[in-house]
């Protein structure tokens, strides 16, 4: 072998113990959230620290810092195959990024937020924030130090958004929630001065969970899952798994007295799933074999469960075998009323059950908080306050207490700044991607009212989800669309599916 050749294998190797690691963490992880007995769950929780413990040693070590020194060099790296190549610049953007932050710092950093994360618990248990904020304090003033050390470009909030979104800034989302915004306030202004309501008690009604087992089942069929890469189980917060290449995994939640839960939990994390499902074997044993980022993962769901779940085109295919399912507790429910019941537009306080139309509002005020936060623009004893203010001036509503505003995310106690925009930009790429299948494919709801899922499913294995990690968010938006990122095509979507529904 030429010194190249070795160098390589020696590389590739590397990171194939490394996705073994995350393969053993994932695996730990998943059990942990399905079923693990309450009793093992310290001892686990310690074993998964160990692991990622080991795992953050071989990302920062030296040995792999020679290897990509030697890969990077351009006597070598332009002879490299593609993968490769997106490898080593893969590597090497998480190894920096990593090697910047003293290693005594990121412990400590771990150790504050895993509290951090109980005391959260019961501060929202008890609804008293002031549990909460010496703990909040402190995450953002170790943020701010990390920002300092990583280095950012316009906007300090930049360096974190790019953990999540790689390319995406604080001048690109200003731009596009701002739009976004001013077209979603007004079109949900709309929708409550129409004073049309409908009914969703109905589905609220006992709905036997062996039975919504059995209908989610059939949904992750049609919609093209894999089972034989894969499983469906239940959890309390449904998410999806990719422990490798071939086992993805879905999880959902049957509520018995609401038959919607499991509907779209099942929807939306089988989309994710199949994207995972359809990452090119080429890129298996490297860090490319994942979604390219959060958002575009979350655009893939968010497609599944609004654009196709929530249509009416599915549910007249669809229905029919939820009635078979549940012929009496649906007895009075038409198609119609259904289709409705599902798309039912309501300011709410809180986020995670938030219907398609207010979600990206919800979003939007935690990215305004998190960016002031950032910029030492806002302190943290000022949030529940100005988070009041911005649900009343976007949603019209108010919490009563900081359980239902500012403390109802987990994710601040964790130091996840900059993790939010995803959610909403997932859904402006899915409405982008869907304009972009609309022009492949003309005919693709008509599809959807046949039951026929194969050719949508079939062009988002081909334009997106093959490409693993190999391109950027932006290179993918643009690659399938001819655009860049923009909310002209996701406010489009909303008036015409909800200007009809509301009689606007
Ligand atoms: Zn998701």
């Amino acid at each position: 072998m030429t010194d190249v050749a070795e160098r390589v294998a020696e590389f590739r190797t590397y990171l194939k113990r490394m996705q073994h690691y995350h393969e053993a963490i994932s695996l730990m992880h998943w059990d942990l959230r399905t079923g693990a007995p309450r009793k093992g769950v310290e001892l686990r929780s310690e074993a998964i620290g160990t692991l990622a413990g080991e795992l953050f040693e071989l990302a920062t070590s030296p040995q792999l810092g020679e290897m990509l020194e030697a890969l990077s060099d351009d006597s070598v790296f332009p002879a490299l195959d593609r993968i490769t190549q997106a490898a080593v610049r893969e590597v090497r953007r998480e190894y920096e990024r990593n090697r910047k932050i003293p290693a005594d710092r990121h412990r400590a950093f771990v150790v504050l937020t895993a509290k951090a994360q109980t005391v959260w618990e019961e501060a929202k248990a008890a609804s008293d924030f002031s549990l909460l904020r010496p703990y909040l304090e402190e995450i953002v003033a170790m943020t701010s130090e990390f920002i300092d050390c990583w280095g950012y470009g316009e906007h300090r909030y930049d360096t974190l958004l790019d953990m999540y979104e790689p390319g995406v800034t604080v001048r690109l989302l200003d731009d596009i929630f701002g739009r976004l915004r001013e077209d979603t306030v007004a079109l949900v202004q709309a929708i409550v001065a129409s004073g049309r309501r409908v009914d969703t008690t109905p589905l609220q009604r006992y709905f036997d969970p062996a039975r919504q087992r059995q209908f989610s089942r059939l949904l992750l069929e049609r919609m093209g899952y894999d089972f034989e890469a894969g499983r469906l189980d239940e959890t309390a917060h449904p998410f999806e798994s990719a422990i490798n290449r071939y086992d993805v995994r879905v999880t959902t939640k049957f509520l018995p007295h609401d038959v919607r839960s499991a509907i779209f939990s099942t929807i939306h994390e089988g989309g994710h799933a199949l994207y995972e499902q359809g990452i090119s074997p080429d890129l298996i044993d490297t860090p490319l074999c994942n979604g390219t980022s959060y958002g575009i993962h979350e655009s893939q769901s968010r497609f599944w469960e609004n654009f196709i779940g929530r249509s009416r085109e599915f549910w007249e295919f669809n229905y029919a075998d939820l009635l078979r399912l549940f012929p009496a507790e649906l007895a009075d429910v038409s198609l119609d009323h259904f289709h409705r019941a599902v798309n039912h537009v309501e300011p709410s306080l809180i986020r995670i059950e938030a219907d398609e139309v207010t979600y990206n509002l919800h979003i939007m005020i935690r990215y305004e908080l998190e960016k002031a936060l950032v910029a030492g623009d806002l302190k943290v004893a000022d949030l529940p306050g100005v988070w009041r203010e911005k649900m009343r001036e976007y949603l019209g509503v108010e919490p009563a207490t900081d359980a239902e505003g500012v403390l109802q995310d987990v994710h601040w106690s964790g130091g996840d700044f900059g993790y939010f925009p995803s959610y909403a930009l997932g859904n402006v790429y899915a409405a982008q991607f869907r304009s972009a299948l609309a022009r492949d494919i003309p005919d693709f709801m008509e599809q959807v009212r046949r039951g026929e899922l194969q050719a949508i499913k079939a062009w988002l294995n081909d334009r997106i989800h093959r490409h693993g990690k190999l391109l950027k968010p932006k290179e993918i938006i643009r690659q399938v669309t001819g655009e860049d990122v923009n909310a002209v095509h996701l406010v489009a979507y909303f008036r015409e599916k909800f200007e009809p529904l509301y009689g606007l």
